[in-house]
């Protein structure tokens, strides 16, 4: 038996849900930050706020930009994030 008024609610809730791109974990868009992504073609990047630092380490950004990004750029984009 279906309970209509819950599910009426759940809908109501429903937030949009990402994937970060570090840890790969799905979370509310709101506690996910958003990288600069304007090589990406719009479609939009997102990272925990704790995994931030672990964009560097496993050089996520060589993924979504499909190409060689330098330290430089990986620390404004992560000085970014964290300021944000
Ligand atoms: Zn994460």
């Amino acid at each position: 038996m279906r309970n209509k008024k819950t599910e009426k609610i759940f809908v109501e809730v429903k937030v949009p849900i990402r994937s970060c791109v570090v840890c790969r974990g799905k979370a509310p868009k709101e506690e996910l930050k958003k990288i600069p992504t304007d090589k990406q073609g719009g479609k939009g990047a997102y990272v925990h706020k704790g995994c931030i630092d672990a964009i560097k380490t496993k050089k996520v950004l060589h993924k979504i930009y499909k190409s060689n990004i330098s330290d430089e750029i990986y620390d404004k984009i992560i000085e970014e994030l964290r300021f944000d």
